[in-house]
Parts: C-alpha cells; structure tokens; sequence
C-alpha cells in the first residue's frame, strides 16, 4: 500500500491508545516502517534516532536477529502451548528458572502474563487472594502513589496515580489509595533538606496506613524510578526509610520494574539500585526487549505458600492468560537475557550513562530547563516559564509536547509528559557516540523552540 494510502487508512481504522483523536485526524499518523539498531526509518527513509526505545522497552534496538531466529526455533517446535492445569512446556519452564536466579531478592516462583498491566492486575489479585487464604479478608488495600505509573487494566489504571487514567473511566476501583509522590525537585517544601523531605514522605505513608487502619493495608506498590509520571528519582534513603514503615505493620513491598527491569538504571534492577527488597516484582518490556508481549510477577515464599494454600481450599488458583507464558514470547525472552550476560549490557549502561546523564545535566543552564535527572539511561528534563520559582507552564501551551515535535523534525523520537517533562529511554544497547549524535539532535530541537 501506498504510504499515503495507509494514512489514510490509519485515520479511518486505528483507534490509537494515548492519542487525541480529534487531533490526530486533522495529522495523521508518524510511521516507522523498519528498525536498525537504534533508529527507525519513516517512509522516505529518514532515520529518527528512537530516544524512548520505543516506550522505555526495545532495549536490544529494534533489529537483533538473535530473537527471530529463537522465534523462528519456537515457531518450527512448539508454537502454542499454555500453563492452566499443570500444563507446561520446556521456554516457559526455563524463563521462570532464570527470573528467580536473575531475581535481587530470593523469590519462589514466577507468574505469566503478557503486558505490565496484566502483571500488576495479576498483583492486585494475588494480594486479594493471599488475604483471604491467611484468613484476614480485611487486609486487602493497596497503597500506590500519586504520579506512580502500574498500567491501564481496570485494576492495574487504578494503582496509577495519574488524572488522565481515571477521568471519565470511572476510575480507581476500591481499595486503592495514593500517597504522596517523592520528587523532591518539584514537591520539597520552602527550607526542607531532601533527607527532611524523605522522613515527610515516610511519616505521610505511616500517618495513611494509620487512619486506614493498618490491618486493612495489605501492600504497597511502587516503580524504583516513576516513568510515565516524569522519570521521578526518588531521593536517597526514600525506599529503605518507605520499607522500615512496612515492615512496621506487615505490609507486602511490591516493586514494579517493568521500566527499570533489566538494566535501565546500570544494574538488573532498579531495586538492586534504590535499596528495595520486594515481595512481589512486576516486570515486561525489556524481558523480551519488547519484541513479543511478555511480562511476569514474581513472587516470595510466603506470598507462593499462602496463594497455594488458598488454591487447595478453593480447587485451583482461578486466574491466569491463554497466552500466559506463550512459548515463542518466552523463547525470545531466554534469548533477551542471554544476550544480556553474553554483553554485559548491565555494565555497558552503567559505563555509558553517564555520558547521557551529563549532557541533560549541562541543559540545567538552558533558560527552559528547570531540573534535569536521571540515572543510568533513563532521564527526563523539567520545562518551566519560570526558572527561580519552579513556575510550570501554563499546560495549554503544550511546551514539552512542542520540545517534542521539533526533536522529530532533528530525527530524535522523544516522549512529553504531563508538566512539561520531556523524557529519555533510549535502547540500552547506544553507544557514547550515538549518545551524543541524539543529544545534538535534541539542543537544535530545543534551541529551535527557544
Ligand atoms: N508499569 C510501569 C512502570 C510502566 O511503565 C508500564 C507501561 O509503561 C506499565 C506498568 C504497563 O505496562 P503495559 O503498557 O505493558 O501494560
């Protein structure tokens, strides 16, 4: 088909998530229509160097041919094959073997499902579970956090802590709270040192759990790094300090590492590099490096012991996917993390990324940029009218969106977020060079909107 034909037929047919529609019919859409390593290639063959690795997931770049040959391998073997009933086949067997040795805490069995947002509803309904099998069916809230970002599925949008997920879908569901968001940058009050601003978020938490009643506070659920909610880096000593209130009232730690997982922040996992000893660990994207939907939760021992026991009272755990551990998903996710080890693409983010983070932080003197952060090869830059006081944008001027627009006419796919924070994810596999071609990229896109 033509590409104008396409165009045309993505605007009649697509219903696209995450998209003004209104809008997008007057625009049309923007269509990669192949990958090499880093970048993707429009119709007429420019390149865009992909800054978001697509959403913050192609983390091998978008043409190793190491995962359609282990696709290929699963498609000659066994295409389908699934989990219910103790049914099991040999990827899915091995995929949950290496999550639990991968895993930075010692974890006891692994759950399939196919997106972040399936995992953590999985979550959600493992917490329920567990609680009523313990025989304490009031313990059943979940705390997340405003900002926090755990997916769309009716359960997973309301852990979400973002407006745009709950208006008009009648969202969150109940049993669901938010406390406070830790970006420090943003929320620290008048004279209050990061450490002050760290033991408010902790005695916020506590003084939540306290009024809700901590027998009915059955889990706590947060993202090492927020991602959709601005790349939010929590301040040091935020999760130890979040985890001593926890443990205080026996509340399960869920960390959802399905950005940080594999490697975003220079270690597997952002819980290995913020502190976090999780009960349960949501991941997705980079466990297949996104080129099949894959995701999984872990889970520890005693989270495993009561979920079993609830199943031999019941006759069976009543919940899981068709696709739940798909053979030829988990066959590229074995490939994904042997090509992990096999380059050491952990260490290679944790030798690069400074590199990246140093060229954001330089923007800190650009008169748009308020705050730059991140670590490893995830970070974002804060637009403000008003640099001394912090002061946003008036939304309406869609400052970051613009940011935005103008790095794809560079060749640079970037992402804006709500409070004009213009993110970067790029493949984990980039080089310093190609750190810098993007962030020369990204200053003429910015020096255009200035
Ligand atoms: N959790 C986090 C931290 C995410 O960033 C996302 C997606 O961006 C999700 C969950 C939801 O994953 P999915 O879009 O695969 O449902």
């Amino acid at each position: 088909m033509s590409s104008n034909s396409l165009r045309d037929a993505d605007i009649r047919y697509v219903l696209h998530p995450y998209t003004n529609l209104a809008a997008h019919e007057a625009q049309g859409p923007f269509m990669a229509m192949r990958g090499e390593g880093i970048r993707v290639f429009d119709e007429n063959g420019k390149d865009y160097i992909e800054g978001m690795a697509g959403l913050w997931c192609a983390s091998l770049g978008f043409s190793e041919p190491r995962l359609k040959e282990a696709a290929m391998r699963q498609f000659d073997l066994l295409p389908f094959f699934h989990q219910f009933s103790h049914k099991s086949h040999e990827p899915g067997i091995l995929l949950a073997q290496k999550l639990i040795e991968m895993a930075p805490v010692p974890m006891s069995h692994v759950f399939f499902a196919n997106s972040g947002s399936e995992a953590n509803d999985t979550v959600v309904k493992i917490v329920r579970y567990m609680n009523n099998a313990l025989g304490r069916p009031q313990k059943k809230k979940i705390i997340s956090r405003q900002r926090g970002y755990h997916g769309v599925t009716v359960a997973a949008a309301s852990l979400t802590g973002l407006p745009l997920n709950h208006r008009n879908f009648d969202l969150p569901i109940e049993g669901i709270r938010h406390t406070s968001c830790p970006h420090y940058w943003r929320y620290g009050q008048e004279g209050e040192s990061e450490q002050q601003f760290t033991d408010r978020m902790a005695a916020e938490l506590e003084e939540m759990i306290l009024a809700e009643g901590p027998d009915t506070v059955a889990a706590f659920i947060a993202e090492p790094i927020m991602g959709a909610g601005g790349v939010v880096v929590p301040p040091a000593g935020y999760f130890p300090k979040i985890q001593a209130v926890l443990k205080k009232y026996d509340i399960l730690m869920v960390a959802d590492e399905v950005i940080c997982g594999f490697g975003r922040t220079g270690k597997a996992w952002g819980s290995q590099t913020f502190d976090i000893q999780p009960d349960i660990l949501s991941c997705a994207k980079a466990l297949s490096s996104a080129y099949l939907p894959i995701s999984a939760v872990m889970v520890n021992e005693r989270v495993y012991e009561a979920v079993k026991k609830g199943s031999a009272e019941i006759g069976a755990f009543g919940h899981g996917y068709t696709y739940s551990g798909h053979p030829i998903a988990a066959a590229v996710a074995l490939e994904t993390l042997a090509i992990y080890e096999e380059r050491q693409i952990f260490d290679h983010v944790a030798n690069v990324g400074p590199t990246m983070q140093a060229a954001l932080r330089q923007l800190e003197t650009h008169p748009l940029v308020g705050n730059a952060r991140g670590i490893g090869l995830i970070g974002a830059l804060e637009l403000v009218a008003d640099k001394d006081h912090k002061v946003p944008f008036d939304p309406a001027l869609g400052v970051g969106a613009q940011v935005v627009a103008r790095a794809q006419d560079e060749g640079l796919i970037l992402r804006s977020m709500a409070g004009d924070i213009v993110a970067f994810s790029p493949p984990l596999i980039i080089t310093e060079s190609e750190i810098e071609e993007m962030m020369a990229r990204f200053n003429r896109a910015l020096s255009a909107v200035t």
